[in-house]
C-alpha cells in the first residue's frame, strides 16, 4: 500500500511537539513516500498577541512562525531529495479572518500545498475552547450554521487546494456528549453547495484521519460526506493524520484509503506547487 500523509504538523505549529527533522526521519522509517508539513498559519493570529490575557495566546504571531516552516521545509527538500517526496504546504486557517495575511502567504513561490481549514467562526473562540455544555440547543444550531456558511464563503475565495477537515466542530461537540443535539440533516443543502463550489472550481477535500484517534471515532469528513462528494463528481481527495508528534504520522491513513474507495475513489491526490498528481489506490 502506498503510505502518504498531506496533513502534519511539526514545532514550527505552536501546538506541535516535533522538529521538522524528526517528522520526517521518523516517515522515513515508516516507509512513506509522499509526506506534506502543514504547519498551522491561523490568518487571523497573523500578528502577535495584542495582550497577555487573549485566549489562543500562543496561536498568535504566525506571520513568524508560518513562513519559519515554509523556508525549512523548503531547505530539507533538496537535502531528502531521491529519499521521500517532501512537500511544503501550509494549513491556512480562517483566511477570509485576515485576507491580506492569507494572500501573503498563499503566494509563496515554495509552496506546493495548501490545506483552507476553518477552525473558529467570526468573533468566536476556537471550536476547541466553546463550552458547549452551557449552550442550549438553539446557540448550536446557530453555532453550526454560521460554521458551514463561513466554511463555504471560504471556499468561494478559492486561494487552497484542498478543504480541510469538513465537520471540524463535531469532534468536539462529540467529544462533550451534545452530538445528540444535533440534526446534522439541516447542513445537507449547505454540504452540497460546498462540495459543487469546490468541484467547479477544481479543488479538493482532505480525509482527516485524526478524529479516528478521538472520541468522535471518525474520519473528518466521514465516509457519507466522502461518498456525496464523489457522486457529486468530486475526484480530488487527499488524506492526512494531523500528526501533531511524530508518532502519530500516517496514523488512520489505511482506515481513511478504505473509506476513499468504499466512496468510490480510485486515486488519491498529492500536489508539486499545486498541480494535482494522482496515485492508484
Ligand atoms: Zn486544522
Ligand atoms: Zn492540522
Amino acid at each position: 500500500m502506498m503510505l502518504i500523509d498531506l496533513h502534519t504538523h511539526s514545532a514550527f505549529s505552536p501546538d506541535a511537539e516535533d522538529g521538522v527533522q524528526a517528522m520526517i526521519d521518523e516517515a522515513l522509517d515508516r516507509g512513506v513516500q509522499v509526506l506534506a508539513i502543514t504547519d498551522h498559519c491561523d490568518c487571523n493570529f497573523w500578528e502577535t498577541a495584542p495582550s497577555d490575557t487573549v485566549r489562543d495566546h500562543e496561536m498568535y504571531g504566525a506571520r513568524f512562525y508560518a513562513k519559519a516552516s515554509i523556508s525549512r521545509v523548503d531547505d530539507l527538500k533538496k537535502i531528502y531529495r531521491g529519499r521521500i517526496n517532501l512537500l511544503c504546504g501550509t494549513e491556512l486557517g480562517q483566511p477570509l479572518q485576515n485576507t491580506a495575511a492569507a494572500e501573503k502567504i498563499v503566494s509563496d513561490k515554495r509552496l506546493d500545498f495548501t490545506i483552507g481549514s476553518h477552525h473558529m467562526n467570526r468573533g468566536r473562540d476556537d471550536f476547541y475552547w466553546l463550552e458547549y455544555e452551557k449552550m442550549d440547543s438553539s446557540e448550536m444550531v446557530s453555532l453550526l450554521d454560521d460554521y458551514f456558511e463561513e466554511v463555504l464563503e471560504m471556499c468561494r475565495w478559492d486561494r487552497f487546494d484542498v478543504l480541510g477537515h469538513l465537520t471540524y466542530p463535531l469532534r468536539y461537540i462529540t467529544e462533550r456528549g451534545r452530538i445528540s443535539d444535533v440534526d446534522m440533516k439541516r447542513y445537507d443543502e449547505l454540504i452540497r453547495q460546498i462540495f459543487w463550489t469546490l468541484i467547479h472550481n477544481g479543488k479538493g477535500i482532505e480525509i482527516n484521519t485524526s478524529g479516528l484517534r478521538q472520541p468522535i471515532g471518525k474520519t473528518l469528513p466521514d465516509l457519507e460526506y466522502v461518498k456525496l462528494y464523489y457522486d457529486m463528481g468530486g475526484r480530488i481527495l487527499t488524506v492526512g493524520s494531523d500528526a501533531h508528534k511524530k508518532g502519530d504520522i500516517c496514523a488512520g491513513i489505511a482506515e481513511g484509503i478504505a473509506i476513499a474507495k468504499q466512496a468510490g475513489f480510485t486515486h488519491l491526490t498529492y500536489f508539486e506547487k499545486h498541480s494535482p498528481n494522482y496515485i492508484q489506490i
